[in-house]
């Protein structure tokens, strides 16, 4: 029986492999400048490779992490020392890639790339765009002083404006001549420069910079800002990396939802957080009826197909602060905050109803039981939390299927 969850996906390993590559190529990046002898070298691609053989992207972020510290301690000390090809602009480059990787947030690391470009570079307002890889638009990821892009309205390939023309083109811009036309949104600007932030072909973001004066920046500023840009491009894509690989390891591949170990830390978590506000929770845990004859009827791709239409039920269906995880096979849990025992099973027989009246791929109709248990009423105990609402499912189970029990009723 295959038994699928987050952990060992493909995702995963393929983001885990190029987030390899990255590392590498950083590491190279860092020894072509003069700040890594061969043998720190060899010790961190070591390091890197020995966390990704592990599989476990926990691991790969700890050891990614370890290895940034021991990034910026070596670049700290290399400072102090004078080195043949150590200008003004490595110094620049230097400090943008040490300034990110000391900062966990993007929006700050973003935020402080734009101050730190404004030394070197005399720009009014400034917008740094970020592709989201999901939608394929480039997102505002942080804006210096007033938002600017040129022509608004107008859509291309990654969204509206100039900046997703520069986007599909990849090539950097410089305007000069800039006049006053009939623009009446947005700051004056008389020039422009505008940069892609491209990886290995790979688009991630684009920088604009804008300045009310015309003739403002010069060949020598734009050249300046595609270097810091290649730099900053393979740090943005770091930082995406990151976020997605962290989303990735609490994330259940086939519907979407969290994982299990996901869900155990936030139950835990809202253990605490009761406990403080002095408010009650549910658990709802829900299994797939007869699904079994499902698979062995009609094939385990068709299985798949259901389980991730389920998630995606589970996944309108709930609210907000709801957390949703795939708890195993066709089991699936839902963490209610602030909801007691009689709000829990009227939310239990809503979603039990949500359920038999959808229709599953191939027009299936299923139907799910439902168990139900309460913090702190049933349990203050975090697994005998979860085993009382199993125990009430098991219940639902042998009075018929197709029913919500809550513990309390009699279950244990
Ligand atoms: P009931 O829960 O109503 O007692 O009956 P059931 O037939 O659903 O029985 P049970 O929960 O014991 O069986 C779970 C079945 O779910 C076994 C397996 O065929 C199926 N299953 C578990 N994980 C997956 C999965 O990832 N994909 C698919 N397609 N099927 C899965
Ligand atoms: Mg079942
Ligand atoms: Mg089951």
């Amino acid at each position: 029986m295959r038994r699928r969850n987050g952990n060992g996906s493909q995702q995963l390993q393929d983001i885990t492999e190029k987030f390899r590559k990255g590392e590498a190529k950083l590491i190279k990046v860092l020894e072509d400048a003069g700040y890594l002898t061969e043998r720190e070298k060899s010790t961190f691609l070591d390091k890197i490779d020995k966390a990704v053989a592990q599989k476990r992207s926990s691991e790969v972020l700890a050891t990614a992490h370890s290895l940034h510290n021991k990034i910026i301690r070596v670049l700290q000390n290399g400072k102090g020392e004078k080195r043949a090809n150590e200008g003004q602009e490595l110094e620049i480059l230097m400090e943008v890639s040490r300034l990110i990787q000391t900062t966990n947030q993007r929006e700050e690391g973003l935020d402080k790339l734009m101050e730190l470009i404004r030394q070197v570079i005399p720009f009014e307002n400034g917008t740094l765009f970020v592709l989201n890889r999901g939608s394929g638009q480039l997102v505002v990821g942080s804006v210096y002083g007033d938002h600017v892009d040129l022509i608004g309205g107008v859509a291309f390939d990654h969204g509206y404006g100039f900046s997703s023309w520069v986007a599909k083109q990849q090539k950097p811009i410089l305007l000069n001549e800039l006049h006053r036309t009939t623009r009446t949104v947005g700051p004056e600007i008389g020039s422009f420069l505008s940069v892609p932030l491209v990886v290995q072909q790979e688009l991630v973001g684009v920088l604009n910079l804008s300045h009310s004066a015309n003739q403002a920046f010069t060949d020598e500023h734009l050249r300046l800002l595609t270097l810091i840009a290649s730099q900053a491009a393979s740090i943005l894509q770091r930082i995406l990396m990151y976020e997605e690989m962290a989303r990735l390891a609490i994330t259940d591949e086939l519907t979407g939802l969290y994982n299990r170990r996901h869900f155990v830390t936030r139950l835990q978590e809202e253990v605490e957080r009761s406990k403080r506000h002095d408010h009650p929770f549910s658990l709802l845990f829900l299994d797939l009826d007869n699904f079994k004859r499902i698979n062995d009827t009609y094939g385990h791709v068709l299985g798949d197909r259901i389980l991730a239409e389920l998630g995606k039920l589970l996944h309108k269906w709930a609210r907000k602060s709801d957390l949703l995880a795939r708890f195993g096979g066709e089991e699936f849990v839902v963490l209610l905050p602030m909801t007691d025992q009689q709000q829990a099973m009227a939310a239990a027989e809503r979603l039990r109803t949500a359920v038999q009246e959808h229709s599953f791929p191939r027009r299936k109709r299923l139907t799910i039981s439902v168990g139900v248990s309460c913090y702190p009423n049933d349990t203050e105990n975090v697994e005998e939390l979860v085993k009382m609402a199993d125990q009430a499912l098991y219940q639902a189970k042998k009075s018929g299927r197709n029913r919500s029990m809550a513990c309390s009723m009699g279950a244990a």
